[in-house]
């Protein structure tokens, strides 16, 4: 039998983690299990997840009725090729995703994560142009400050301080507008959209689309900012014929307090995404919604098909995870809990406000955000995770939490506490 400390040689020594290095990884915790807000290491270590492993396990890792839905499916078909054949989970999860959505966004595109999604958004777009004659509409207009995933065309819309320098190559050449100034609690200041209606207008003919996180950047900025940006930008994508891309991977399924964080302007895109929350963070699975204009245009002129065909498109575990998710939430009150965190989150963040590091709090829905004036170090990080029993993952200078729905209020206050410690530290 290998050891916890064998198993954890083999990992540095064969393994590749997320944005690592392979000569000084950040410290790795083996786990287990998981089971609701909690994570079970191998030694016995009992962590609470504040990040939602991720964002996505919105009622808690492991729910019985997911594990149920995905156990009864593996029994049946786990898996057929989407092309020439279509099964009852993809189906019931179409069904259950548009009937959450409005009413224009009902053709439904399966893959198999937030960057393929964005991927397949992005080529329906150009696609979509292409098919009304608009042959110079190849470009993308997007605001600095975004994350959209790590695939090519994903990143080239994401935030360019980041990874462009090093792939400038490849990245094609898009339009960037300065972030969305007017934060999400200050008052509407119509001047903070002019630089998007001055990019817009001056290079409308070249833009197929424009392509934003609704309400809350996320990785590459944890920012909230006004709906009225949403709106303005809405009426100003119609009138140029530019589609309206919104990329709903993290807000989607309750994050920002909302279904969608779309519904906090009440604009409806010619294009959303979704993944993450979608399976309730089971499975991998994402999807790309095109409303029935977008659809019809692509399948109106030759070639007349939509060019992308995942391999896994619509796996059927990830199909079942997906609506067992769907239906947890009708069955217990997650707005009443988001909006209940979110309160909770405000005041004891405030408390974290004097610190000497700490630069700024905020919070919107099951999202609380500390961002410090300096980067915590992993080690400080793990020691204080170990220590506290909150397993918590700062980008930079973000520290935040993300805590599934059912988290309890004790539960808040000790993640609470945990970011104390951790914006304490030096
Ligand atoms: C996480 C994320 C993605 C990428 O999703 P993956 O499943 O990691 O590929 C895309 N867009 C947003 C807004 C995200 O938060």
């Amino acid at each position: 039998m290998l050891t916890t400390k064998d198993l954890l040689a083999l990992d540095r020594k064969l393994l590749w983690h997320p944005y690592a290095s392979t000569r000084t990884p950040y410290p790795a915790n083996l786990a287990a299990s998981a089971s609701g807000t909690r994570i079970h290491l191998a030694d016995g270590t009992e962590l609470i997840d504040a990040v939602s492993s991720w964002w996505c396990v919105c009622h808690g890792h492991n729910h019985p009725a997911i594990v149920e839905a995905v156990r009864r499916q593996a029994e049946k078909l786990m898996q057929i090729m989407f092309a020439g054949f279509t099964h009852k989970p993809a189906i019931h999860l179409a069904e259950l995703l548009t009937a959450a959505l409005p009413p224009r966004l009902n053709k439904v595109f399966f893959s198999d994560s937030g960057s393929v999604s964005v991927e397949c958004a992005l080529k329906m777009a150009l696609q979509y142009q292409y098919a009304r004659g608009e042959r110079t509409r190849n470009r993308f207009a997007t605001v600095r400050g975004g994350y959209h995933g790590d695939t090519i065309g994903a990143m080239s819309v994401s935030d360019p301080e980041g990874m462009h320098q090093m792939f400038e190559g490849v990245l094609g050449r898009h339009f960037f507008a300065p972030r969305p100034a007017v934060r999400f609690t200050e008052a509407w200041d119509p001047a903070a959209f002019e630089p998007m209606e001055t990019l817009l207008e001056r290079h409308g003919n070249e833009i197929a689309a424009v392509i934003l996180e609704p309400v809350f950047q996320g990785a590459n900025a944890m920012n909230f900012y006004h709906p009225e940006y949403l709106r303005m930008l809405r009426e100003a994508t119609r009138e140029r014929g530019i589609l309206l891309i919104l990329d709903e991977v993290a807000t989607g399924f309750g994050r920002t307090g909302k279904f969608f964080a779309m519904h906090y302007a009440n604009i409806t895109p010619d294009i959303l995404c979704v993944g993450k929350g979608l399976t309730g963070g089971a499975i991998t699975l994402a999807a790309t919604v095109a409303s029935e204009e977008v659809a019809d245009a692509i399948s109106a002129v030759p070639p007349g098909k939509f060019m992308h065909g995942p391999t896994f498109m619509a796996n059927p575990l990830a199909c079942a995870a997906g609506c067992a998710s769907l239906e947890l939430f009708n069955q217990y009150d997650w707005a009443g809990n988001v909006a209940a965190i979110e309160a909770q989150l405000r005041r004891e963040l405030e408390t974290l406000r004097p610190l000497e590091n700490v630069a700024d709090v905020r919070a919107l829905g099951a999202v609380g955000v500390v961002e410090l004036k300096r980067t915590p170090t992993p080690e400080t990080v793990q020691e204080i995770v170990l220590q506290t029993g909150v397993w918590l993952r700062p980008f930079g200078n973000w520290l935040y939490t993300m805590p599934p729905f059912i988290t309890t209020p004790a539960e808040i206050t000790t993640i609470v506490n945990a970011m104390r410690e951790i914006a304490s530290r030096h």
